[in-house]
């Protein structure tokens, strides 16, 4: 044999018609641990398992024989030691003198299937990959919704509680708090555009006998009436407030002293001719005006000593501080 196919980079046997190796190269042998003696002369299917000859049998016989060759024909073949090596092999038939060679190229497999098994697993560990970074990512948005979800109830809490901190609980009308806040407004905005306002203090007249006569239950029943009938009387622009106890507040912005002066007497008029249900009741009122040299503290101040003045002459009445200011001059 030529020393190259000898020592060729694949395995090479010649066998004949019948089967029986007539050559091997070194490369075979070497591979698969043999000796020369060890197969020639021998039949090839003696190094192949059953169901490998059966291959051979369907496979090889009928391509040698129709076509004169064979291409990758995938068999696994028994080394020394007993052990199934997978090879692909190429085959042709030759005539030399009359006599039939078939030559046979064997390429080993092994590699092959351990890079095959090796790219499947990597493409499986890379599937598996993607499913989990698909599933983060689908976690990650539910996730992402919940915190969206858990913040805009939180906002709503919040605007509750605000809500609530500038309600009072019995009538559901502002609170002295939500009036202060708003009478600071109100001064920086006169501050600006000069457009006056006007607030009015109301002030239930002999409350306590309500109370002491009825009951705290009827009493309260009183106080929320009121306050419909204040919220009925008031734009929407106004505020409406219960200053404490029997208190009531009214701010009536772009007001001026006439224009307080009309509303606070048709309110005052409009509670006295309410039919209450079990004793008449009516208001003082104190009403100012703001005036440049008002600060939030000083108008409620005047227009609490209006109130006061109210109820000095008789109750049920309407002073406006500008009235009382002009008398004690
Ligand atoms: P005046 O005409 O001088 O205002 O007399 P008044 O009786 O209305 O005033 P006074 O300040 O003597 O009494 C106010 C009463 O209001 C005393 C208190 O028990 C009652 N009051 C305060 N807050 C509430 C409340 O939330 N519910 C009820 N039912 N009564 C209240
Ligand atoms: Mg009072
Ligand atoms: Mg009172």
């Amino acid at each position: 044999m030529d020393e190259r196919l000898k020592y060729a980079p694949c395995g090479y046997i010649s066998i004949t018609h019948e089967g029986i190796v007539t050559e091997v190269n070194q490369t075979f042998l070497d591979m698969m641990g043999y000796a020369q003696e060890d197969l020639v002369h021998k039949h090839i299917e003696s190094i192949m398992s059953t169901a490998n000859k059966l291959i051979f049998h369907s496979y090889f016989y009928p391509f040698i024989n129709l076509d004169g060759h064979v291409e990758e024909l995938y068999l696994r073949l028994k080394d020394r030691q007993g052990e199934s090596i997978p090879y692909i092999l190429n085959g042709r038939r030759y005539e030399m003198e009359g006599v039939e060679i078939i030559d046979c190229v064997l390429v080993q497999m092994g590699k092959r299937i351990d890079y095959e098994l090796e790219l499947r697993s990597a493409k499986k560990q890379m599937e598996n990959a993607y499913w989990e970074k698909d599933q983060a990512l689908v976690k990650l948005k539910q996730i992402h919704m919940e915190i969206e979800q858990k913040q805009q109830e939180l906002m709503d809490i919040n605007a509750v509680l605000v809500e609530l901190s500038y309600t009072d609980k019995l009538t559901g009308l502002k609170n002295r708090r939500f009036v202060q806040e708003k009478l600071e407004e109100q001064i920086i905005r006169y501050g600006s555009t000069q457009e006056p306002f006007s607030i009015c203090i109301l002030d239930i007249d002999y409350f306590k006998k309500v109370n002491d006569t009825w009951g705290h239950q009827t009493g309260d029943e009183v106080l929320e009436k009121l306050a419909d009938i204040l919220i009925s009387h008031s734009l929407h622009k106004d505020v409406v407030a219960r200053f404490g106890g029997e208190e009531f507040v009214m701010i009536l912005p772009d007001m001026d002293v006439h224009e307080s002066k009309v509303k606070a007497e048709n309110l005052r008029r409009a509670i006295a001719n309410v039919a209450w249900e079990k004793i008449n009741i009516t208001v003082s009122i104190g009403v100012a005006t703001v005036t440049p040299q008002d600060s939030d503290t000083t108008i409620l101040k005047q227009a609490d000593l209006a109130l006061y003045a109210s109820k000095e002459n008789g109750r049920n009445r309407v002073t406006h501080i500008i009235d009382l200011n002009e008398k004690s001059l």
